[in-house]
Order: C-alpha cells, then sequence, then structure tokens
C-alpha cells in the first residue's frame, strides 16, 4: 500500500528569481522537496523580465501575498543598473526587489551562518553563529548631501508642519571647499527594528547585542539606545523565560569582543554598522554559499531567503553547457526555514521535522566530504575534490531518503 504523502496546512508565498539560483531552485524543489512533501505554493516569479512586464507590480503583489499568509521564500534576484538594462532591454532600471519588499513588510533582516564542522571560521574562536539584524531604514542610505564650493555657513533647520517657529542650528561656518550631509531617522522605523530583534532573539533563544556611539551622537545614536531600552524593557519577563540577556554595547567595544567571542549571538546593527559587519561575519565563518537570511517584520511575518546573489559568473557558465559548481546549501534553508515555520506556525509537527531531516542531510553530505568547489577550497581536511550543482543536490537526495526511510520516488507518511 502507498503511503499517504506528507501534506502541508497552508501556504508558503513562493517567489522565483533570476539567473543560477533560479537553476538551483528548480532543482531543489523537483528533487528534494516534490518527491517527498505536497506543499501549498502560491508562486510569484520575480524574473527580471517578469518584473519588467508587469512595470514591477509583481513584487508588490509578492510582498503583500506574504502579508496574507505569513510565510515566504525568495530565490536571489538581479538588481538592475544600466548594464542590465541593456542586456534584458528593460524598461527602465527597477528597484531592488528586496528593498521594496523589506519596505512593505517594515521588516528587519537576520543574516545567519551555518557551521559545518569541516569548513572551520578564520576566526578560531567562532564555534557558534554570529547572527547581524541590520536596521535597513534611513541613516546614510537616505541623506542630503551637498559639496560646499566655498565660505559660507550651512544651518540645519525644522520647520514644524503645524506651523510654529522653526529650529535652527549652524552646522558649520565654512572658511573654504569642503562636504556636508543631513541624515535622519524616524522613531517608528528604530522601534520596529528593535522589536523585530527581540522577536528574533527570543525565538532563536541567544543573546541580543546593540551597539551604537552614543557617547559621540548624543542625540542621534542616543535615541536608538533609549527606544531599545525601552522595548527591551518592556519584554524583560519573556528574556528571563527564555534564559536569555540584552546587552548594550559602544559599537568599537562590540567588534572588539565579538571577533574574541565563541559566537552564539545576535548583533544588531544600525545600517551602515550592518552592512559593514555582515561582510565581515560573512567572510569570517566562511563561505556566502553557507550564509543563510530572513526577513522579520515587527507583526511577525517571515520571508526566508539565501544571503548571496544569482551567482551570474557560475550562470553564464551555465548558459555556455559547462559544468558548474555552485553551492545551494543556503537557497536549501531557505526552503527549509519557511516550511519549518509553516510547521510550527500551523502546528504541524511532522512538516517541521521534514525540514529539519533536509537541513540535516544537506550539512552532513558536506560533512562527509561531498561539497560544491567553493567548500572545498576551504574545507579542512581538504576533500579529494569537488561535485557538480547537480552532484551536490543529489547526494543530499540520497541521504535525504535514507533519513525518511523512503525509496526513491516513494511519499513519506506523518509521523
Ligand atoms: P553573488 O551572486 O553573491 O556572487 C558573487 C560571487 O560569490 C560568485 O561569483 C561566487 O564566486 C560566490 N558565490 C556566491 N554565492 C555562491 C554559491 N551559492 N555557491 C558558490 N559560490 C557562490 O553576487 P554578485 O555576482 O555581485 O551579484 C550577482 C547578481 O545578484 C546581481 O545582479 C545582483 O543584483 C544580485 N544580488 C541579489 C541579491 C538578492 O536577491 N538577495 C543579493 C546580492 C546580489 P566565484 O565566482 O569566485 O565562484
Ligand atoms: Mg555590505
Amino acid at each position: 500500500m502507498i503511503q499517504p504523502m506528507l501534506r502541508a496546512r497552508n501556504t508558503i508565498v513562493e517567489i522565483d528569481g533570476d539567473e543560477m539560483t533560479r537553476v538551483i531552485w528548480a532543482m531543489v524543489k523537483s528533487q528534494l522537496l516534490e518527491p517527498f512533501i505536497d506543499l501549498k505554493l502560491e508562486r510569484y516569479d520575480l524574473h527580471v523580465l517578469s518584473r519588467d512586464r508587469t512595470d514591477d507590480a509583481v513584487t508588490v503583489h509578492a510582498a503583500e501575498a506574504i502579508r496574507r499568509h505569513g510565510v515566504g521564500v525568495k530565490c536571489a534576484t538581479i538588481t538592475p543598473d544600466t548594464a542590465r538594462v541593456d542586456e534584458y532591454k528593460l524598461k527602465r532600471a527597477w528597484p531592488s526587489p528586496n528593498a521594496t519588499i523589506r519596505a512593505l513588510l517594515d521588516g528587519t533582516v537576520f543574516r545567519k551562518p551555518l557551521l559545518v564542522h569541516n569548513v572551520p571560521p578564520t576566526v578560531r574562536s567562532w564555534v557558534k553563529p554570529i547572527v547581524i539584524g541590520r536596521h535597513a531604514y534611513g541613516d546614510i542610505y537616505k541623506s542630503a548631501e551637498m559639496k560646499i564650493p566655498g565660505a559660507g555657513r550651512v544651518d540645519m533647520v525644522y520647520t514644524p508642519a503645524g506651523g510654529g517657529a522653526p529650529q535652527s542650528l549652524v552646522v558649520h561656518e565654512f572658511k573654504g571647499p569642503g562636504i556636508v550631509r543631513g541624515v535622519h531617522n524616524i522613531d517608528s522605523s528604530i522601534r520596529s527594528f528593535a522589536r523585530a530583534c527581540i522577536n528574533y532573539a527570543l525565538a532563536e533563544r541567544v543573546d541580543m547585542w546593540f551597539s551604537a556611539k552614543d557617547t559621540i551622537a548624543k542625540i542621534y545614536h542616543g535615541t536608538f539606545r533609549e527606544i531599545f531600552r525601552q522595548e527591551t524593557d518592556a519584554r524583560r519577563a519573556d528574556f528571563q523565560k527564555a534564559g536569555i540577556q540584552y546587552i548594550y554595547m559602544l559599537i568599537d567595544d562590540a567588534v572588539a569582543k565579538v571577533v574574541r567571542s565563541p559566537g552564539g549571538f545576535l548583533w544588531a546593527c544600525m545600517n551602515y554598522d550592518g552592512d559593514v559587519m555582515s561582510d565581515m561575519v560573512a567572510s569570517g565563518f566562511g563561505s556566502l554559499g553557507l550564509m543563510t537570511s530572513v526577513l522579520v517584520s515587527p507583526d511577525g511575518l517571515f520571508e526566508f531567503e539565501a544571503a548571496h546573489g544569482t551567482v551570474t559568473r557560475h550562470f553564464r557558465k551555465h548558459e555556455r553547457g559547462e559544468a558548474t559548481s555552485t553551492n545551494s546549501t543556503a537557497t536549501i534553508f531557505a526552503w527549509t526555514g519557511a516550511i519549518a515555520k509553516r510547521g510550527e506556525l500551523d502546528e504541524t509537527p511532522e512538516i517541521t521535522h521534514f525540514a529539519r531531516a533536509l537541513e540535516a542531510s544537506a550539512l552532513e553530505t558536506i560533512e562527509s566530504g561531498t561539497m560544491t568547489k567553493d567548500l572545498a577550497s576551504i574545507a579542512d581536511p581538504a576533500p579529494g575534490g569537488h561535485v557538480s550543482t547537480q552532484g551536490f543536490i543529489e547526494a543530499i537526495a540520497e541521504r535525504l531518503r535514507a533519513k525518511l526511510g523512503t525509496s526513491p520516488g516513494m511519499a513519506v507518511a506523518p509521523r
């Protein structure tokens, strides 16, 4: 008798993308998911030509779908620049889909490296993941800049919307040429950021660090610190229950502590710090192919993805019919993150169990010495060689079948 197929109760929003990650996406679905589990998917195609055809409406629809269903999984997508506009003959250089979705969900991005025994972090003390939570609004990314041609005064002026006296401040009395920049942030966005970080730390049961430079930027960074204090104070009982701590540090102190720490915490970073530190942490842990990413909104919506891009260089080889060795681990974990979250929200533990089995299969495949080129070059002990994009996925599928006790093509019974 054929056992009933493992079946998910509610919908996951599937957001397809571009280039090599689109190739991997299809392979993961057909070889690691469809033979084992019946997922309810609502698919949005964010291929750059589909975005162009719909004047980018499809990106907005995808974000709205995540708002409806709560959980999404996204493939990497091209953010078009002028070269891409020419390459794909686009109507215009559409904005970054990630930025659009992030803005619509008011979300915070958390990047977490996956650890395997045979890919040692460059930083010897790191034995547990360091998760970076990056505030994704304002600061230098939404600033007003001006070149100052010569002597003169620059003022900063606030004009109250409802009338009332304007307030002004001298920024600098220039004696000669220079530069000036005005940056801003808004309390509601800082508060959402703090709340998303708190939700993440509580869900993952990891300590939460926040760092800024409030000794210097007493008002700007001081406001961040104060809002984080208010929000963490409000959840103090939850922190206690989870056995985790909130720690504030000056950014320079934090950087020094991070490289001597064993890891195992969430580091909440202001926008620029998060931009810089996430790349430092990614390279310190090994490969972009092992870096996962999740967008969490303050009201508990989740979008999972790989942290890397569409791996264009590998896609060019693939187009020419050459063999590729692209690491699909982070893409697989984007899927398992979404599936496990769906199972958790739906209270269907067998669905979450499947996701964990697939994750274990992927990590064990690497630890057994079967890996793609990016890892083969940094693994210790060095493996005999590396496998192709397809070879890696095949090896994972074989392990997964063994783990779930199924023969190829056979359905999995719910436990
Ligand atoms: P990338 O796609 O992350 O790739 C950069 C390089 O990192 C690759 O050439 C490759 O190095 C290595 N790499 C990344 N992921 C890998 C994997 N899974 N397995 C093996 N090696 C991997 O960044 P990019 O080339 O700068 O950007 C390509 C496109 O992606 C751009 O159009 C950009 O807009 C887009 N992008 C999208 C997202 C997103 O959707 N979240 C994020 C970033 C970039 P080697 O070539 O040395 O093997
Ligand atoms: Mg960066």
